[in-house]
């Protein structure tokens, strides 16, 4: 249902102390130009929800070489569809994308996967082809207005998360926005609309249809997004887990302790601890998921509990997901040694000497993130937790790759390295 024209309004929160100085400026200066530009995207969402935007994404009439003819810190990037990026002293990067058409859907309006975005449209156009429509919203810097062709302040106000237009066309053309409103919805803490929960429990299967990279990228990023539990809790609930982790979500249906708690706690504790700016590795994040699952596996098959023995039931764990993620070989042998170390530490005895040695695995100080998530999520001995953290700094082993994930082919087969 088209709207005749957008609403706007400068009744909003948003003041100018909390725009970017640069993003700003360059506003004007299209502006002086005689272009259109706004900003756009999760900055206006997250300034209107009074949180400090984690970019600020600009949206203009100029063309990819008007932006490039005005600026001289302009990088134009992406073959399909070229985008502007205007790059700052202290390393900032400003994003300038030029209005685009609304995706095309396919015969009979039958949804179809998007396969070319290279055609510039109009405000209007550009707001319609985006995911959701609190991510929709334009802001004028200049005018103080906001500017929303679909219904996107009304949503705000709601705290709902609803996709612009039908949702299983949307979620057919672009299966990745499955995963992308599960992330919103538990970062800002909206509700996803009934229509968009039942399109996401109808469509999950297309998720098969996703490029693996991207899929691989969101699961990141809700660990990194300061609100892990509720993403993982919202995606077994979606259904949307079976499909990305079947080994997670079979084992949170039928593990032997409490399942879900224990993997809830552990990433609450990510969320409290990290919320996305500590510096913590990919791999150590993802054995969060699997470390309750290890856990189990290893109570089950007491004999397996030797190094060698720890070290094949953790690739046997995580191989097949690393394989189907496409896991790059740098994560996967983190995630893989947080799993097995966890065991070695346990192990280890009070002997300073024998700590040492444990201490000087390369993937060490990795596995120690993990204890002292574990430690907090699991109420582990402080103290214990304190002493091997007096060893992190222990010189140790080169080569963190040494023992890496060979997915049974030998080293540098298999499908876990990233493919363009
Ligand atoms: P974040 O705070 O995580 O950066 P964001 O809303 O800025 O959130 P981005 O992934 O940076 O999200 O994308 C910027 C904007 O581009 C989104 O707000 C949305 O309007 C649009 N967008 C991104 N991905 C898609 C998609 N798959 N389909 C439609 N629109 C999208
Ligand atoms: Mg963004």
């Amino acid at each position: 249902m088209a709207l005749p024209s957008p609403v706007r309004t400068t009744q909003h929160n948003i003041s100018l102390a909390d725009i970017d100085d640069d993003a700003y400026r360059v506003i004007r200066r299209l502006h002086q130009c005689g272009f259109e530009a706004f900003l756009v995207g999760g900055s206006v969402r997250d300034l209107l929800l009074g949180k400090r935007p984690k970019d600020f994404d600009i949206v203009t009439g100029a063309r990819p070489n008007d932006v490039r003819r005005i600026f001289r810190n302009c990088r134009l990037i992406g073959r399909r569809f070229r985008l502007a990026h205007l790059l700052f002293a202290n390393g900032k990067v400003l994003e300038c994308a030029t209005f685009r058409a609304e995706p095309f859907g396919g015969e009979d309006g039958e949804a179809v996967l998007i396969t070319d975005d290279n055609e510039f449209g109009t405000p209007e156009t550009d707001a319609r082809r985006r995911d959701f429509t609190v991510n929709a919203l334009f802001y004028d810097p200049q005018t103080a207005e906001v500017i929303d062709w679909v219904g996107g302040l009304k949503d705000l106000d709601a705290r709902v998360l609803r996709t612009i237009g039908e949702p299983v066309t949307r979620f057919r053309e672009d299966p990745v926005r499955m995963l992308r409103a599960v992330k919103f919805a538990a970062r800002v803490g909206f509700h996803i609309d009934e229509p968009g929960r039942a399109a996401i429990r109808q469509e999950r299967k297309q998720l098969k249809k996703a490029a693996i990279p991207r899929l691989y990228e969101e699961i990141l990023r809700m660990l990194w997004g300061g609100a892990a539990a509720r993403s993982f809790e919202l995606m077994d609930e979606l259904g949307l887990l079976e499909i990305l982790l079947p080994e997670v979500s079979a084992w949170l249906s039928r593990g032997s302790r409490d399942p879900a708690e224990t993997l809830r706690a552990l990433l609450a504790t990510v969320d409290a601890k990290f919320q996305g700016r500590q510096q913590i590795e990919n791999g150590v994040l993802l054995s969060t998921l699997f470390w309750p699952i290890f856990q189990d596996l290893m109570h089950d098959r007491p004999r397996a509990v030797d190094s060698s023995g720890a070290r094949k039931l953790a690739e046997e764990l995580v191989g097949p997901a690393a394989i189907r993620l496409r896991m790059p070989r740098k994560d996967v042998g983190i995630l893989i040694a947080c799993l097995e170390q966890q065991l070695r530490i346990a192990q280890a005895g009070p002997k300073r000497t024998a700590r040492i040695q444990v201490a000087r695995h390369a993937a060490f100080p990795d596995a120690l993130d993990l204890l002292a998530l574990r430690t907090e999520a699991e109420g582990l001995d402080e103290d214990a937790l304190a002493e091997w953290e007096s060893l992190r700094d222990v010189p140790r082993h080169a080569e963190p790759d040494e023992e890496s994930f060979t997915g049974g082919r030998g080293r540098g087969g298999g499908g876990r390295r990233r493919r363009r």
